[in-house]
């Protein structure tokens, strides 16, 4: 047992690149990508922090791991509020409002023509 905790306990990262803590011994402050969720919040594209590793007959390495995140860093997560929803919405407006006629054309404005394309081929409108 004692081996076996020894192998598992790494607080330093000396052995193993990050610090590494038995499992179910995280220190304050980490947690796990599943314990920040169940908190409302991410990692926040953090890097991993830290890991916990125990022993796992059912792994080839003899060991299996999960990594941990700093609860200072991560972020909340947000779900999409109306306000933002709004303020999408306006913008997709915008981007397919064209700037020659000022009106809806109905889909996202090409940037390479900067105008809808009635405004863009006003002849071939005509021809057609
Ligand atoms: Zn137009």
């Amino acid at each position: 047992m004692a081996v076996a905790y020894a192998q598992c306990f790494d607080p330093s990262g000396a052995r193993y690149g990050i610090p590494t803590f038995p499992w179910k011994l995280a220190p304050d402050g980490f947690a796990t990508r599943r314990q920040l969720r169940a908190q409302g919040l991410r990692p926040g594209g953090q890097p991993v922090a830290a890991q916990l590793m125990r022993r796992s007959r059912r792994r080839k390495a003899g060991v299996s791991v999960a990594f941990l995140y700093r609860v200072e860093l991560a972020l909340p997560v947000r779900p999409m509020t109306s306000r933002k929803w709004g303020a999408l919405a306006l913008a997709m407006l915008a981007r397919r409002t064209c700037p020659e006629c000022r009106l809806d054309a109905g889909y996202v404005i090409p940037p390479s023509l900067g105008m809808c394309v009635t405004c863009a081929y006003p002849e071939e409108q005509c021809a057609a």
